[in-house]
């Protein structure tokens, strides 16, 4: 069974597909479609964006379609990154500089008051306009300086208190058995079975 998997950001990818291997899903990605329309991601929500993004692809190429729509909420910024964690710096998907400035407007907050979470809402959505969407979210703590080569976006930044090591520095399996990522897909994964033993 095909699956559309609507990002370009390749971190995301990487750990989608790492979580779907072993099932019976054949992924397709951004870069096999003809001129995908640019989806503008402008709602106020996770789960507003994820669905917008899933339902305008999957109408688009005729195909079941995953989109993920995450980011960072951290408490003493009220909130902020959050649905703007991509481009939290005004340029979208520069990681250093989203990091640069998570730092500075973190500087005067004393440990103890450093609580963030990572959220995810995976959507899937189907050619004909319907769309489920699954959640999924991991709290952590926000350091004052990069630790680890691995990741993404902030996760230099990210300290899993648990583990003692930020998600940068976790190997990819461990990050998605605990990741916001991994637990809303985790969700989606019986679904998507169900889906291909139909089809067969
Ligand atoms: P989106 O493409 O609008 O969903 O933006 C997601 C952004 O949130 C990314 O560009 C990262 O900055 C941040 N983000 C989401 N998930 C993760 C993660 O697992 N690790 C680090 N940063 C993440």
């Amino acid at each position: 069974m095909k699956l559309l998997i609507a990002t370009a950001n390749r971190g995301k990818l990487r750990e989608i597909e790492h979580l779907l291997e072993g099932t019976p899903i054949e992924i397709v990605g951004l870069d096999q479609l003809e001129n995908p329309p640019e989806v503008v991601e402008d709602g106020d929500t996770f789960t507003a964006n994820a669905r917008k993004k899933a339902t305008e692809m999957a109408r688009f190429s005729g195909l079941l379609t995953l989109a993920d729509d995450s980011g960072l909420v951290v408490d003493a910024l009220d909130g902020a990154p959050g649905v703007y964690s991509a481009r939290y710096a005004g340029c979208q998907g520069d990681d250093e500089a989203n990091n640069v400035k998570l730092l500075k407007e973190l500087d005067q907050v004393p440990e103890g008051q450093r609580q963030g979470a990572f959220h995810c809402v995976m959507a899937l959505a189907w050619p004909d306009g319907r769309c489920e969407a699954f959640e999924g979210k991991i709290a952590g703590l926000i350091l004052r300086s990069a630790r680890g080569e691995g990741g993404f976006g902030y996760d230099p930044l990210f300290l899993v208190p648990e583990y003692g090591k930020t998600t940068a520095e976790l190997p990819l399996a461990i990050k998605n058995r605990i990741s916001h990522r991994g637990t809303a897909l985790r969700q989606v994964i019986p679904v998507l079975k169900r889906l291909a033993a139909d089809e067969a």
